[in-house]
């Protein structure tokens, strides 16, 4: 099918072909897993989408396994390749600035890294050891990674000193520190690591005496000790027995005590205490971020955290401190998942219940805000388009249990809508659908409004062609979808921009902001006025104002 545009100016176009969505229309298209033709991610976007998005979850076409084995031979090719430096460079971005909610996915690339075949890959990669992972969760999973994918059990230099310095690195109380709150960590159905078979394993050689001490705890426990930690009190190793010691409490004054006096964490409190609401109560003064998130729903079933309270207003206030969130590295998606959890007062579990608390629910909702990255209006017209097709109710986002493609792309819609004034949020499966979501709409209503039309094909052409039908004066085009597009069979997305330009006269933009861990996108690449952004990229709307603003 060809057809003549004329624009506003009065000039007549050339042709323009237009292909159905089953059909390849050029030579560099490839099919999705939906049987429809789009493009091909870039090599480095594609990893990029590996890094934020994370292949935990199945999509509609595609199950969790074969994303992960797409995705992990492609890293591989990319590792072997020249860009090399620059894979392990973005997983180190995306882990040391949370881009992404998950940081398993940055430790699994540099585990690849840290086998490749070339010794100054190796070499690279071991070198961002501790940059990538802070705490031992993180090390114990690189290091189960990395054994996985070698064939003999030794280790070499390279890794013995990378892991020597992770120890070494850091201050004994430190050390002391990842001791006591992470003793033992597993990945699922794999064998555990324990600080002592780590240091073991790498021959780490302690710097100091006080880190001689802490390896020594770690190896032998109390019996390093003759029984006693009161050797510790007036050491940089206190922590140790103070965990020790509230490890062993029998009542809650007592552990209340060591909470109060060295900030030990709910790790060490023994489990016939984890249900006091004393003990909450002094935890919660001091929690870490990470852990009041987490623990929300516990803290309000004890009774810690209740309306009107003076410690629901310390969390309130913790939470919305976007200092302290992005110290923390806090996700959006977290908090997305925390706020659904949170607001339906059960837990994952179901064992656990509590009647939410009103300001930790607009706190959460204000902190999703608060963890993007905040920019400054284009004031461009934007037509955002959430794809909310079948295929987008299944499964889950960035490996969040609680949270569809489909709802994650309603946040995203919300997050440009609350920043940029001239809007309009449409849905789309192979017809319009009207969501009626505005930027005053709470999260959790535009998320109901979303889940609440899912089903149906997929034509991601759609924005496009409503706004050339509707006349809509569009400058940005945002299309939040699985790229996984089929069923127009008269136009391609990509055509129906153009068609769209060279009817309005505008050179309008377009921007993908995929939603799953696929290589796809509905974005020419040939084309510099299509972009690719992953979603729930913490960075998405600077990206987004930059390439409005045609800054990149
Ligand atoms: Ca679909």
């Amino acid at each position: 099918m060809a057809k003549n545009y004329v624009s506003k100016s009065g000039k007549s176009t050339s042709v323009r072909t237009s292909t159905s969505q089953m059909k390849r229309a050029r030579e560099d298209q490839v099919k999705n897993y939906a049987g429809g033709f789009v493009f091909k991610v870039s090599d480095m976007d594609y990893v990029r989408r590996f890094l934020i998005l994370g292949t935990d979850s199945p999509t509609y076409y595609a199950s969790s396994k074969k994303l992960t084995k797409d995705a992990a031979k492609h890293v591989e090719k990319m590792l072997k390749s020249p860009k090399a430096v620059d894979v392990i460079n973005e997983a180190v971005d995306v882990s040391v600035n949370g881009r992404a909610a998950k940081n398993d996915p940055a430790i699994f690339v540099l585990a690849l890294a840290a086998n490749s075949t070339k010794p100054e890959v190796r070499k690279y990669a071991l070198s961002k050891l501790s940059d990538v992972c802070r705490i031992f969760t993180h090390l114990a999973t690189f290091l189960t990674f990395y054994q996985n994918l070698r064939t003999e059990s030794g280790w070499g230099r390279g890794i013995r000193s990378a892991v020597s310095r992770w120890y070494n690195e850091r201050k004994a109380s430190g050390v002391a520190y990842q001791m006591c709150k992470y003793p033992s960590r597993r990945v699922e159905g794999e064998t555990p690591w324990t600080h002592r078979d780590v240091l073991r394993k790498a021959h780490v050689i302690p710097v100091s005496d006080d880190h001689n001490t802490a390896f020594r705890y770690a190896v032998k426990g109390s019996e390093g000790f003759d029984g006693s930690f009161d050797s510790l009190i007036d050491t940089d190793l206190v922590y140790i027995y103070a965990h020790e010691a509230v490890k062993s409490a029998k009542s809650a004054a007592e552990v209340i005590k060591f909470i109060d006096g060295f900030n030990v964490t709910w790790e060490s409190v023994p489990t016939e205490l984890r249900n006091n609401k004393t003990v909450w109560d002094a935890l919660v003064q001091k929690m870490p971020m990470t852990a009041t998130i987490r623990n929300l729903g516990k803290m309000t079933n004890v009774g810690t955290l209740k309306d009107l309270s003076k410690n629901a207003r310390l969390v309130a206030d913790r939470l919305t401190d976007e200092a302290e969130l992005k110290k923390a590295r806090v996700h959006p998606v977290s908090l997305l998942g925390a706020m659904r959890t949170y607001g339906k007062g059960t837990g994952v579990k179901g064992s656990l219940t509590w009647s939410p608390v009103s300001v930790i629910k607009d706190a959460l909702e204000e902190a999703f805000y608060k963890s993007f990255n905040y920019v400054e209006p284009t004031g461009k017209n934007y037509l955002i388009g959430v794809d909310v097709s079948g295929s987008m109710s299944w499964g889950n986002v960035a490996g969040m249990d609680c949270l569809t493609p489909a709802e994650g792309a309603a946040a995203m819609a919300m997050t440009i809508a609350r920043t940029e004034k001239n809007y309009k949020i449409m849905g789309f499966a192979d017809t319009f659908r009207d969501l009626g979501i505005t930027a005053k709409d709470s999260l959790n209503d535009a998320l109901r409004k979303t889940s609440h039309k899912n089903f149906g094909g997929t034509d991601c052409a759609l924005p496009m062609t409503y706004a050339s039908q509707h006349n809509l004066d569009v400058d940005v085009f945002i299309v939040i979808t699985d790229n996984e597009t089929y069923a127009n069979r008269t136009v391609q997305p990509f055509e129906a921009l153009k068609q769209y330009r060279a009817k309005s006269g505008r050179d309008a933009k377009l921007i993908v902001i995929g939603m799953t861990g696929t290589p796809f996108t509905i974005a020419d690449p040939t084309d510099p006025g299509m972009l690719d952004i992953v979603g729930f990229d913490t960075n998405a709307p600077t990206i987004i104002s930059q390439f409005v603003n045609g800054q990149i």
